[in-house]
């Protein structure tokens, strides 16, 4: 059985690079139908900003990237982790090393004196009687000969020599686990299959790879991903704006959106550019995965957003918007706004590109009047438009039936009799209608308005 797993470390919110991840997990799981595993790194205590965890489980339950079972806490498996130190040091695949700082100091300066990579070879590998009660640490007995090679399935055969490898230390001096070693012993413990990550951890798989040899553990599959780079090509950083997935919520992208939008960045199938999440399960692949490292878009996400909030039913996105409509207007919207609010979503989600455009779009229907006018709405309004504004209403308020159709057609008729362009009339009066210079269509407008209050707003223009 297929098991994948996310291994964030909590750093206060989800990176982007990370919820892709996250996604190609859950994606390739789902497809094989296994498991998708969450396991929280966070034995970077000192480093470990406050609800920095639940950061991470609120965008990843945004994202809908739900994990099978409870998340593992990395943490809190430090004596799990000792244990199997031990047990490799009870069998020979490990060591204690009484080095000291100067001794690992003093190895240092004569490779660098000799311009030479540091190697670090203790005397204690092949030596068991050290001062027992003396601090030491447990490292591992890596092969010194041969190579190791990973099978990649992003990055193809990768090779590294053995004598380039260290002895890494598995437990410290004071009995606390590293991070090589809990890896390992998580990933094993946890049933990985497939360790599916970004490419920065490649170096990390020899070493990791060496201990579970000596462990005698299964071999897992991997797949190391490239990383995310900013659109000018360098790797994502805070100095390129929206890293953390949360923001990308606030800038109003529809999760859906962001996860299509992740998935194309760095996986392709053919030319499918909108691939819903059940057709991504069904397509994903490790071989899909492109081998060069994905530049963000802003502005293709902004179109897929587009598309996603085209599709997206309108008494969800009432739901999503409603609190941003309280948080700009504040006040709640009342039961009769709401549903003004629902009739009025299908011409206003056509245009936006986000929520909070969506939002602030839809705020001219709750304005309560006179309602308050922006630069260009005020200048739509000069003279002589005022004097067409004065001749549509007249000719709105003359037409007996209030229904979009009909009061295009009472407007279209009073162009053609006074001779001007339909947008020549169209301007002032989605200015008096709306306070601004763009809205949905103007009939529609008037229609969701309804009478009283359209002729209401109008008149209080021409006052
Ligand atoms: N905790 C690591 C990170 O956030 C990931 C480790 C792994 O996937 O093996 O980069």
């Amino acid at each position: 059985k297929v098991v994948t797993r996310f291994a964030p470390s909590p750093t206060g919110y989800l990176h982007i690079g990370g919820a892709r991840t996250a996604l190609f997990n859950f994606l390739f799981a789902r497809h094989h139908g296994g498991e998708f595993k969450l396991r929280i790194e966070d034995t970077d205590r000192a480093r470990m900003p406050e609800g920095a965890t639940e950061a991470i489980f609120d965008a990843l339950g945004w994202l809908g990237l739900q994990w099978d079972g409870e998340a593992i806490f990395q943490f809190a498996r430090a004596a799990r982790h000792a244990e199997v130190a031990h047990e490799l040091l009870a069998k020979g695949g490990a060591y204690k090393c009484w080095m000291t700082p100067e001794e690992l100091a003093a190895g240092r300066a004569a490779a660098e004196a000799a311009r030479k990579p540091f190697r670090l070879s203790s005397p204690w590998r092949d030596r068991s009687d050290g001062p027992a009660d003396q601090p030491f640490v447990v490292r591992l007995r890596a092969p010194r000969e041969g190579a190791v090679t990973i099978d990649d399935q992003v990055q193809g055969d990768v090779t590294v020599q053995n004598a380039e490898l260290d002895d890494m230390v598995l437990l410290r001096s004071d009995g606390t686990p590293t991070y090589m070693l809990a890896v390992v012993v998580d990933d094993h413990d946890m049933g990985v299959t497939h360790v599916i990550r970004g490419d920065d951890h490649l170096n990390n798989a020899f070493r990791q790879l060496a201990l579970i040899r000596a462990l005698g553990w299964p071999e897992p599959v991997y797949a190391h991903v490239p990383l995310i780079h900013g659109p000018d090509g360098a790797k994502l950083s805070k100095r390129h704006g929206a890293v953390g997935a949360e923001t990308y919520r606030d800038m109003g992208i529809l999760p859906e959106a962001l996860e299509n939008y992740l998935l194309r960045l760095g996986w392709g199938h053919g030319d499918a550019e909108i691939i819903s999440r059940e057709q991504a399960i069904k397509w994903f692949d490790l071989a899909g995965v492109g081998r060069a490292p994905a530049r963000l878009d802003p502005k293709k996400l902004e179109h897929i957003n587009g598309h996603y909030l085209r599709e997206t039913d309108d008494a969800r996105l009432v739901d999503l918007i409603v609190p941003l409509i309280g948080a700009q207007n504040g006040r709640n919207l009342n039961e009769s706004e709401r549903a003004l609010l629902l009739r009025s979503m299908p011409e206003l989600k056509a245009r936006a590109k986000d929520l909070n455009e969506l939002a602030s779009a839809s705020l001219f229907l709750f304005r309560t009047r006179p309602i308050p006018l922006d630069e260009r709405a005020q200048k739509l309004l000069e003279p002589p438009a005022s004097d067409l504004l004065s001749q549509a209403r007249d000719a709105l308020a003359a037409s007996a039936d209030w229904s979009g159709p009909a009061l295009e057609a009472a407007i279209r008729e009073l162009a053609e009799r006074i001779g001007v362009g339909l947008g020549k009339i169209a301007q002032p009066l989605r200015a008096a209608l709306t306070g601004s210079s763009t809205s949905p269509g103007i009939f529609d407008v008037l229609d969701v308005l309804g009478r009283d209050e359209s002729l209401g707003r109008i008149d209080d223009q021409l006052r």
